[in-house]
């Protein structure tokens, strides 16, 4: 197989993150495998939970100040149960989450 070498140097495409995050194979559990504290989120005022996560899955509900987690998303980084700013973060049910495929 041969490769051509202009075709590889172009510029890859930019993929939005709805595009990306459609890249990963997940298979979603009924419930959430992330819960926020919804009174200390309120009372944080950096919110800074909105702008850990890579796939965004935190999101400000403007209608009453929560937290709307979109746990479908879920990239199971680690970030948040790093930071654990008002976040739990567990595995997801077995058999449910993302899978890798690495090569
Ligand atoms: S584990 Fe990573 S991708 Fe999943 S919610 Fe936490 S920061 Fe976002």
């Amino acid at each position: 197989m041969s490769i051509d070498v202009r075709e590889y140097l172009k510029p890859h495409k930019a993929l939005s993150l709805e595009e990306r995050l459609g890249l990963v194979k997940r298979r979603f559990a009924d419930e959430s495998h992330i819960t926020v504290d919804q009174d200390a989120f309120r009372a944080d005022p950096t919110k800074a939970v909105l702008f850990m996560c890579p796939a965004q899955v935190f999101k400000l509900n403007g209608e009453d100040g929560s937290c709307i987690v979109n746990y479908e998303d879920c990239l199971e980084c680690g970030t948040c149960q790093v930071a654990r700013r008002y976040t739990t973060w567990n595995n997801p049910q077995g058999g449910y989450g993302v899978t890798y495929h690495y090569g």
